[in-house]
């Protein structure tokens, strides 16, 4: 574990960043020096730190275009999509469907683009428009509950109304044959009154189990289907909540970003079944230090975050490091084959929540970090600098 973000590292990185944009811009016919200046100039306003998300995606923007003319597809939307979900793991189907289409016919055509994602589920359905939904519906529920049981003691009110009249008529009324009936008619309604109250009764039942249901339902949406682990919708929930309780009690309050490393490796060697075996396998081994104390969840991909409470960040380093080290002595045996792997290792930066303006400028703070640990050799544990360069 170090404190990684002083300026000299960030220098380093700029300069290999520098050589790398050098490279694509003389592979795309531009004077290379320049084209290299200007994008880091652009990019990067005087003194700050090295950005690894712009890197990213200078990269991935690359790679989609390399993508797409090498299978000579129309730039479409629908065609950029499916290059980013390819190349980015983003969508694991279409990840899975490309790569079966190209080990079996070797490229990929404008038409099988369509196709493959017209069959695709509808992804959008079932993350945030599922929650709104869940939460519009529970509360028509919620309504409705109300409105049964004020209907049910209201019926009951009524009930104990009438039976009153009907023993105050029945001890006048002993002579009078039409007020032998009007009790008849009376004890009817009190009859009625007590089925009406015990169908509200049995409806209120069914309404709470169906409640049940959805509070079940919106669990599992919260969660990641791979790992069982909260995802990062949920995540994200919490970091907002923690960080507000952490700010009302001035208690401390760390993040931290892992990210498995070079796991594409792992796919390409032994298969991505035996990806997602290591990725239940690393996320159990996060999920052992989670409790009262810390929360663990499936960013994305093979990517992992996890919220500290009470922990400064430099305790919350020191634990990220200890299942880091834990992990990197393990040797894992791909049980598909019988095959040894090689050693599964991770890196991964923290940062102080409350060091920063609001919660995901803290988790920017933690991915710089990690980047950080991934330029200087991978399998470590970086501290996020709390004030920017
Ligand atoms: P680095 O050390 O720089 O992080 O390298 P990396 O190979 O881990 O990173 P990269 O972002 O290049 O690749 C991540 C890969 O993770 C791409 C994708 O195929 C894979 N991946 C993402 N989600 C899943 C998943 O659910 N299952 C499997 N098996 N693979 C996944
Ligand atoms: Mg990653
Ligand atoms: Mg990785």
């Amino acid at each position: 574990m170090r404190n990684a973000a002083t300026q000299s590292q960030a220098n380093d990185s700029h300069s290999g960043l520098t050589e790398r944009l050098a490279r694509w811009a003389t592979r795309f016919g531009g004077k290379a020096d320049e084209a290299a200046e200007e994008s880091v100039s652009a990019r990067t306003p005087p003194g700050k730190t090295f950005n690894r998300e712009v890197d990213r995606r200078r990269q991935l923007y690359q790679d989609i275009g390399a993508f797409l003319f090498a299978h000579d597809l129309d730039l479409t939307p629908l065609n950029f999509g499916v290059a980013h979900d390819y190349l980015t793991g983003n969508d694991h189907g279409i990840e899975k469907a490309v790569a079966a289409v190209l080990s079996e016919r070797g490229k990929i055509t404008n038409s099988w683009v369509e196709s493959v994602v017209a069959s695709a589920p509808n992804k959008d359905v079932t993350a945030d428009t599922l929650h709104d939904m869940l939460s519009k519906v529970e509360d028509n529920l919620n309504q409705f509950t109300g409105l049964v049981d004020d209907s049910r003691n209201s019926a009951k009110d009524y009930g104990a109304a009438l039976q009153e009249q009907v023993r105050d008529l029945s001890d006048e009324a002993k002579a009078e044959p039409v007020l032998g009936r009007l009790i008849t008619l009376t004890r009817n309604m009190v009859e009625k009154t007590r089925q009406v109250e015990s169908q509200m009764r049995e409806s209120a039942k069914q309404t709470k189990a169906l409640q049940q249901s959805l509070e079940s339902a919106r669990r599992a949406a919260e969660q990641d289907h791979l790992t069982g682990l909260p995802n990062r919708r949920a995540f994200e929930a919490t970091l907002t909540a923690e960080t507000l309780k952490a700010q009302n009690c001035r208690e401390p309050l760390s993040v931290a970003f892992c990210d498995i490393d070079h796991f594409k490796l792992v796919n390409d060697s032994h298969g991505h079944e035996t990806g997602d075996r290591v990725l239940k396998f690393v996320s159990g081994l996060l999920a052992k230090i989670s409790g009262d104390k810390c929360h663990v969840a499936r960013h994305g991909g093979e990517e992992f975050v996890m919220l500290f409470r009470g922990k400064t960040a430099a305790e919350a380093c020191e634990m990220v490091d200890a299942a880091r080290a834990d992990l990197s002595q393990r040797s894992l045996v791909n049980r598909a084959t019988g095959e040894r792997m090689d050693r599964i290792t991770f890196s991964a930066g923290v940062a102080n929540v409350l060091a920063y303006d609001d919660p995901r400028a803290a988790l920017k703070a933690a991915d710089r970090a990690l980047y950080l640990a991934k330029e200087h050799g991978r399998n470590r544990v970086y501290l996020a600098a709390e004030v920017e360069a």
